[in-house]
């Protein structure tokens, strides 16, 4: 079926060639006339009216409305981007922005990257032309780095402002500083939820204009009995409904890119077998890091007769709205950051995810026409086991980011920043300590500069950023991708595996056909090298040297442990604890120190999945913690009581460490 999608595609390229000129005509035309379907539409002159009246304007409409691709066109056509000034609008993820960009750009009748653009994380597609722009939160922040007033701006819009992540909870802080000396500067806060009262409170009172939606009522149904295995469960409701339910498409929610192609697979699979007894489903992925090619499919219409599937992360519950859902399959879950500020710990953990969010994905399949969801829990659990809303996400990370980039924006009063939720005390203060204790601060809390074996370490950094990604493991080619991952192992544990891995990918002239021949994948392995080079770009900025080490593998692992000594486990009976907090920790089955399992280990992150993993681990000598770390370790916490209980494990190790 992925090749009758391809045939179909093929056939209608051809057409398009045929009869281009009349099909670009249609095609304009009913771009128009979808503009002037969307609910936000009869509000134009409304709103124009209500931003020229007010510098800072909260808008509120359900998603779909029109908030993203409409009202930032209505500003050019209005005049805000007269003298080459720019209209700004964030999304809190990439695809996001990627995607609205292309769709509007297409609206407008412009090339992408000419007068309509996107900035994310590596890629920018903007040019002089460019006059509106959709960017991540992320790149807003790094702007006031070179523009701390943001003065090519007349408009900012600080879009999904109710997915609350990090960034946007920044964002709100320094813009409504800056709108203070910049009256000319327009602010625009948008919103899918009903919670904009908050947002006009902190800024001021700033007015809320309401978009009125449209939603046709949504049938919503429970499991009577909770759901052992949710992957299964979304393949077999798919199937069903394809089978049972009249047209319309379906979209599934997961919660990350693993899942998701399980979940794609599996539906592949047994349609495969079903053969011709059902008719067409097209199966559909969308998550972060999927191609650009493969992200736009998901909006091509349904050809007739068949049926379209898209499994997607929770980027499908308001960043981006699908045409044409009916039936929504929601499983209850999302990947969270979450932090425990007694023990300094952040993990990324799939819990259940917030009434909140379960009634946006159920609205997602009322958008066109009456339609059902389907939830994979309990109405008993909808209503006792999830939380209200989602905790915003200042208020369950590590602060140690946010800290250093403030600082480098020259604001050094944290405790006194102007957050919307001020993140608990005790984690600033952690983070403060923490920066300090490994010398990012000074002991005036000024930002200092350090010098390790950073060649190394700058491209470990690059590797853990993309780290879940870089082996490839098809299900058809198991053993080969084991072996091929196994040729990679040195000794010192999975970061050293992961240098030595770009280590030979840089030898082979980053060659995409070497990265095929190991079972790596090359747009990660491309992913970390952008990475490295732009870690490397901000070196040379702020005069750090980069040297190596010249393959001693210590000063590496030393510089691992100064940097993450509050991640140290140390080995116990049937498994690891955390030596500070004696939580009961394992080794990830993928690491490459899952036989071998050495005395200490310092670990890269923790993830609960079916235990508590340690993922990304890195065999230390407890001695460093106390050269690194005096302040955080007493000699007495890494006494090796337990040196008896395993001589021959620890002996094997040490062997293979030569
Ligand atoms: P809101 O921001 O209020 O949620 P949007 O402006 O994102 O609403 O969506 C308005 C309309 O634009 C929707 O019907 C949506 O399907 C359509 N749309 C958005 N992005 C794309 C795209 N990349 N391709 C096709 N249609 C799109
Ligand atoms: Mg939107």
């Amino acid at each position: 079926f992925v090749s009758s999608a391809v045939i179909m595609k093929g056939t209608q390229d051809e057409k398009q060639e045929q009869a281009a000129l009349s099909q670009a005509e249609v095609q304009k035309q009913s771009i128009q006339e979808v503009r002037r379907s969307l609910p936000v539409f009869p509000y134009r002159e409304d709103l124009l009216l209500a931003i020229q009246q007010h510098q800072i304007l909260v808008i509120e409409g359900e998603t779909g409305s029109g908030k993203t691709t409409q009202i930032p066109q209505f500003l050019m056509e209005s005049g805000y981007n007269d003298g080459g000034m720019k209209i700004g609008c964030t999304q809190p993820r990439r695809v996001a922005a990627m995607s609205v960009a292309a769709r509007v750009a297409q609206e407008v009748g412009v090339k992408l990257g000419n007068e309509v653009g996107y900035s994310i994380r590596f890629e920018d597609c903007t040019s002089e032309r460019t006059v509106l722009k959709y960017m991540t939160d992320g790149m807003l922040l790094r702007e006031f780095l070179t523009e701390p007033d943001l003065a090519s701006y007349s408009v900012v819009i600080i879009d999904e402002a109710h997915e609350r992540t990090l960034h946007t909870d920044i964002l709100f802080g320094l813009i409504k500083d800056i709108a203070r000396f910049r009256p000319d500067l327009k602010v625009l806060v948008a919103s899918a939820t009903l919670d904009t009262e908050r947002f006009s409170c902190f800024f001021d009172d700033a007015p809320v204009f309401r978009i009125p939606g449209r939603r046709f009522p949504v049938d919503i149904f429970y499991t009577k009995a909770p759901e052992a295995d949710y992957l299964e469960a979304c393949v077999v409701s798919v199937l069903q409904i394809h089978v049972t339910q009249p047209p319309g498409d379906c979209l599934v929610f997961l919660t990350g890119q693993e899942e998701i192609e399980t979940c794609c697979e599996l539906l592949q699979e047994r349609c495969r077998r079903l053969g011709s007894k059902i008719s067409e489903l097209l199966v559909l992925p969308i998550y972060a890091n999927l191609p650009s090619d493969m992200q736009a499919k998901i909006f091509s219409p349904t050809p007739p007769g068949s049926r379209k599937v898209v499994v997607a992360t929770n980027i499908a519950e308001t960043s981006l709205t699908i045409d044409g859902i009916i039936y929504v399959i929601d499983p209850g879950f999302c990947k969270q950051k979450s932090y425990n500020a007694r023990t300094g710990m952040e993990s990324l953990i799939v819990t259940p995810c917030s009434r909140a969010s379960a009634n946006q994905r159920a609205g997602r399949a009322g958008r066109v026409a009456a339609g059902k969801c389907f939830r994979l829990y309990t109405a008993w659990a909808f209503k006792h086991e999830m939380e209200e809303s989602t905790v915003p996400e200042i208020q369950r990370t590590n602060l140690g980011n946010v800290v250093l980039l403030l600082k480098s924006l020259g604001i050094n009063d944290l405790i006194h920043f102007d957050f919307m939720d001020p993140p608990p005390h005790e984690t600033l203060v952690l983070a403060l300590e923490q920066l300090y204790a490994l010398g990012a601060l000074n002991h005036l809390g000024e930002l200092t500069k350090v010098t390790y074996c950073s060649e190394e370490v700058l491209t470990i950094a690059a590797m853990l950023s993309v780290n879940n990604s870089i082996f490839y493991r098809p299900k058809d080619k198991v053993v080969h991708a084991d072996n091929a991952r196994q040729n990679f192992v040195v000794p010192g544990g999975d970061h050293m595996v992961l240098l030595n891995v770009y280590t030979q990918w840089l030898e082979s002239g980053y060659s995409t056909q070497w990265c095929y021949e190991n079972f790596i994948q090359f747009r990660s392995m491309k992913r970390a090298r952008d990475v490295r080079e732009q870690l490397e770009g901000l070196m040379d900025r702020i005069e750090v040297e980069v040297c190596s080490s010249g393959g001693d593998i210590v000063p590496i692992r030393k510089a691992v442990t100064a940097g993450y000594f509050y991640h140290t486990a140390r080995l116990s009976k049937g498994g690891y604890k955390t030596v500070k907090h004696q939580q009961t920790v394992y080794v990830h089955p993928n690491s490459s120190l899952f036989e071998e399992q050495p005395r200490w280990l310092i670990y890269h992150e923790l993830v609960f999945t079916t235990k508590e993993f340690m993922r990304q681990v890195i065999e230390i000598d407890s001695s460093w913690l106390l050269e690194v770390a005096p302040h955080y370790y007493k000699n007495k916490e890494l006494e090796d009581s337990s040196s008896k209980k395993m001589p021959r494990k620890q002996g094997k190790a040490k062997e293979e460490l030569g």
